[in-house]
């Protein structure tokens, strides 16, 4: 089969498209111009006409996606807006859920072949503050972050905006799909990711230039400066980046994920714990809290991961893994 990928170029993408020509699918990943698909072709050119790369310069246009679906099986759409600059919340809400549209009617009008469309959305899709600690599976929504951008607008927290964003597309995703599903040839699979971490293989020529997620991860264990304190207690839950690649083409294969949501998430962590791993694999890395015992960390917010491992079959990286892979990704790269 062939698979369709959104923003091939993206750090999560660029595994999923190796997840998939691993597991022998065709890919042809969507870049929005000529500059980054270069480094595609390159870096899969072993895969040779298993995988191809084509330009699609603005998703939300009627056409974007016409031409690409036509002959693909599946789609997995990762193209969405991932920074904190937006100023009036709609210039990243707008993109995120117009791009989900386009794709999903593209498939609907000319995908005559596509069975499945999976669309990766984030636990920021269903994430809440609540004074009390908190487990959340599927069936949370992220209500706090649409009424926090249509109370505030542009004052809205720039987490706020990207929260809604996702939160947003993802539900415009099944509203779409629930109306049409009977009468589709395709189905619909979601999965929701918190903060992604793990080695890189897409583009990126220094840290600063690294994800969202990953350049948090950097600074907060590579160039290090967060107090003792801040250690032991600011933390939130993760993913290995190989994890949800893999989700990817799991959600893509297994029959059982059709109208699902997936939250997929390893666990959850302190600072201190990818602090003390990255002490643990060189000594280089300084040793951080040593009054802190992972046993007693109070994890506030958690997801409930039970349901990607039992109907996807999903397995997870722990902390050592990701910390490993990801300093061993940094020092080939010249960064340590
Ligand atoms: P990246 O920034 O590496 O990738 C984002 C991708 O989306 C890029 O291909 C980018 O293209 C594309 N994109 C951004 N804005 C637009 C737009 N307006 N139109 C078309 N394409 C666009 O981020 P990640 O790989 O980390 O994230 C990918 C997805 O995963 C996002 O949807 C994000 O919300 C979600 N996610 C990420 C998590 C994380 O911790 N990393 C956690 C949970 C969810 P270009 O390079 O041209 O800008």
């Amino acid at each position: 089969g062939k698979v369709l990928v959104t923003g091939a170029n993206g750090y999560i993408a660029v595994w999923i498209v190796k997840s998939l020509l691993e597991a022998g699918f065709a890919v042809r990943g969507t870049v929005r111009s000529e500059s980054k698909a270069a480094y595609l072709r390159s870096y899969f050119k072993s895969s040779g006409d298993r995988f191809e790369v084509v330009v699609v310069s603005d998703m939300t246009k009627d056409d974007a996606f016409t031409e690409h679906v036509k002959d693909v099986d599946a789609i997995a759409h990762t193209a969405s807006p991932f920074h904190m600059k937006a100023v009036e919340p709609d210039e990243i809400v707008g993109p995120a859920v117009a791009g989900t549209l386009s794709v999903l009617k593209a498939a609907e009008a000319h995908g005559t072949r596509v069975k499945r469309v999976v669309v990766l959305s984030s636990t920021a899709a269903l994430f809440r503050i609540s004074p009390d600690p908190l487990v959340l599976d599927e069936s949370a929504w992220n209500e706090q972050a649409i009424a926090e951008i249509k109370e505030k607008g542009r004052d809205a927290t720039a987490i706020g905006k990207y929260r809604a964003s996702k939160t947003l597309a993802e539900r415009a995703a099944w509203e779409w799909w629930e109306q049409r599903k009977a009468a589709l040839g395709f189905d619909l699979a979601v999965l929701n990711p918190p903060y992604v971490f793990g080695p890189n293989i897409h583009d990126v020529d220094e840290p600063e230039n690294l994800g969202e997620s990953m350049r948090d991860w950097y600074n907060n264990v590579v160039k290090g400066g967060l107090s003792d304190d801040a250690l032991a207690k600011n933390g939130a839950m993760f993913v290995d980046v190989r994890d949800i690649a893999q989700a990817h083409t799991l959600a893509i294969q297994t029959p059982a994920a059709s109208g699902q949501r997936f939250i997929i998430s390893s666990g959850p962590y302190k600072w201190q714990d990818f602090v003390a791993a990255a002490h643990r694999w060189s000594e280089r890395f300084p040793e951080g809290n040593t009054s802190y015992d992972p046993s007693k960390a109070i994890h506030a917010l958690q997801y409930d991961n039970r349901k990607g491992i039992t109907t996807l079959g999903m397995k997870y990286r722990g902390i050592d893994e990701v910390a490993r892979d990801s300093l061993e990704d940094f020092k080939a790269r010249g960064w340590l």
